[in-house]
Order: C-alpha cells, then structure tokens, then sequence
C-alpha cells in the first residue's frame, strides 16, 4: 500500500467535533507507552506525524488522521497509566466508549498490547468489551522485537489464550524491525475500501 498523504486534521473530544464526511476510519487503542504512536508511525512511514507521548496519558483527545485522503485513522488516549489525575481517567471511559459505540463508520479497532508480557486487566476488559460490542477489531502484539525467538511462540500462545483467540488471529509487529507491517495492512484492507 502506497502512503502518499497522511496529515493531523483535528482533535475532538466528543461527535460535534468528529470530522464530517463519510471516510471510513480505523481507530488505535492500548496501553500508555505500550508502542501505539510507533506503530502508527510506522505504518504509514511517517516518522513524527503521531508525537510519542512524553508524559504518557496526557494528551485526552481522540486524534484524526487522513491518510490517502480516503481514510482516517483515529487515535485514541492510550489507557491505564496509574499517574493519570482521577477525574481524566472518569472521562476517559465515557469519551471513548462513545466514539467506539456511535461512530457509524468506524471500520474497527486495532488493539495494541505488548508481546513481552500477558495482557493486562485493562487490555482485557477493552478486548472483552469489543467483542461483546460486536465492534470489529485485530490484536496486534507489539515490540516483538524485543522477545526472543525461541519465547515467541509462549508469548504469543499465552497471550492469545488470554484473548480467548486462535494465535494466527493476532498481528504481532515490531515498529523496530517493521515486522508485521504487511500482515496488519493485510488485515486493514478490507476496513477501508482497498
Ligand atoms: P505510546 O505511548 O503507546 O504511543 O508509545 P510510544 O510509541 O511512544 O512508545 C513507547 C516507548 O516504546 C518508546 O520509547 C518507543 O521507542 C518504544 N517502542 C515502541 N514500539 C517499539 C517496538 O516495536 N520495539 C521496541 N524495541 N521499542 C518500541
């Protein structure tokens, strides 16, 4: 897939400042600093269009990427970063449920977690919480560049068991080595109209 505009549109945090139009959009959830603005840096070989949270959890706002002006992709506050003042994390739940739950055309989510260590809580209550939605989405496990080969396939076989999913259903990437990037574009193809 050939990248040949990605571009910041706006920041909302609720559907009057969703932008209009009828763009397919992929939404990108996980963990603060699990490696969700790497990722979407590297898909779309940009290497600081999504800024790499300094102060995790700080920035609240869903972020709106059009790529190819055809699609967008939707950044999402990363999730359970213990620092977080109380009163964003309450707002933090409402505001992204209901994005994920309203938004007529959104495609689906692409769940970060971290292939180094089992999903945690919140990973699986996200997860759980789109499949009992019905909302579309593919696990990705991240920095796998950091595991062994010889652990990959625990990893992956733990953290699938966790999920409750087949382990060839889940991407695992490295925004390091760029592993994965086919797979995961495979995977979104048919999510935005490609
Ligand atoms: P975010 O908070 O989820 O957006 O996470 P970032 O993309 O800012 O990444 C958090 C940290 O993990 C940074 O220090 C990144 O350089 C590092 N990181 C992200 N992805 C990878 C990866 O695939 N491999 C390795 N080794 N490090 C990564």
């Amino acid at each position: 897939l050939q990248i040949h505009s990605a571009e910041f549109v706006t920041s909302a945090v609720a559907p009057e400042g969703y932008p209009p139009g009828d763009h397919p959009e992929v939404a990108f959830a996980g963990r603060s600093n699990v490696g969700k603005s790497s990722l979407i840096n590297c898909l779309l070989g940009r290497k600081k269009l999504v800024r790499t949270s300094r102060t995790p959890g700080r920035t609240q706002t869903l972020n709106f990427f059009l790529i190819n002006e055809s699609f967008y992709f939707v950044d999402l506050p990363g999730y359970g970063y213990a620092k977080v003042p109380q009163k964003i994390r309450e707002q933090w739940g409402p505001m992204i449920e209901r994005y994920l739950t309203t938004r007529r055309r959104l495609s689906g989510v692409v769940h970060i977690m971290d292939l180094r260590h089992p999903p945690t809580t919140d990973d699986l209550l996200l997860w759980n919480w789109l499949r009992e939605m019905g909302i579309p989405a593919v696990p990705v496990l991240t920095k796998a560049d950091k595991v062994s080969r010889g652990n990959r396939a625990r990893h992956l076989r733990d953290a699938s068991q966790r999920l409750g999913i087949e382990p060839r259903e889940a991407v695992v990437f490295s925004a390091v080595t760029r592993e994965g990037w086919q797979a995961l574009w495979e995977r979104l193809m048919p999510w935005i109209g490609y």
